[in-house]
């Protein structure tokens, strides 16, 4: 069964790193993936036009490799999302995805370092309340890397218990990952090709297969 795919992101680039894999292995399928980001992913350190057509640029170039039905960007404040009332961000998910009716949703898990990704979870899990006419059956959260093992004092670990098998979408993977080179760095950092690909081994080899994606289900229902 086609399903529809939904993915909130608070940055574009957070999706590339968190499931990038799991997308295209939807797309293949034939599934409907929508792309949502929060925050047009300019700080104020180099806010601009420019800065923001640039990564909006980049956003749509990953969408297209991915396959994406649609992306749409928001341009909430960069790493300031906690200076917007939540309910606004809430109805911001509200108003793009009304028409979508979602299966399943892909976000941030909610103990990450970074506020962003914290309060989009918050307000994911808000604007999909499971009433009984609720079309999303299941929410999981993914890791991204600089944030999500970067908090290191949390109460909330990421414990992740599903894993998406992604050998054959990897290489997929990493060229979303090159339309974000900007924010790539080079190894040691956490945000290199190189711990990119050793995360998704560690990953795969966790579960028993050679590259893999995790999360956490924050929500399934099964009806
Ligand atoms: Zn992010």
């Amino acid at each position: 069964m086609v399903q529809t795919v939904l993915v909130v992101a608070a940055h574009s680039d957070d999706e590339a790193l968190g499931c990038a894999g799991t997308i295209a292995r939807h797309t293949q399928n034939g599934d409907k993936v929508h792309l949502v980001f929060l925050t047009d992913g300019v700080g104020a350190r180099r806010a601009s036009d420019e800065g923001a057509r640039a990564r909006k640029a980049a956003s749509q170039k990953a969408a297209d490799l991915l396959g994406a039905t649609s992306m749409t960007q928001f341009s909430l404040p960069d790493n300031m999302i906690d200076s917007v009332p939540l309910i606004e961000v809430v109805k911001l998910i509200e108003s793009s995805t009304e028409n979508l009716a979602p299966n399943i949703v892909y976000t941030h898990h909610g103990g990450d370092l970074n506020i962003d990704h914290r309060l989009c979870q918050q307000a994911v899990l808000t604007a999909f309340r499971p009433f009984p006419d609720q079309t999303v059956h299941s929410i999981y959260g993914f890791e991204v890397a600089s944030s999500t093992e970067w908090a290191f004092t949390t109460p909330n670990p990421f414990l992740p218990s599903h894993y998406v098998d992604i050998t054959k979408t990897l290489q997929t993977k990493l060229q979303v990952l090159k339309a974000y080179e900007e924010e790539m760095r080079p190894f040691p950092h956490v945000r290199s090709e190189e711990a990119v690909v050793a995360l998704a081994r560690w990953r795969g080899a966790s579960v028993g297969c050679a590259a893999a994606e995790a999360f956490t289900p924050i929500r399934t229902i099964r009806r």
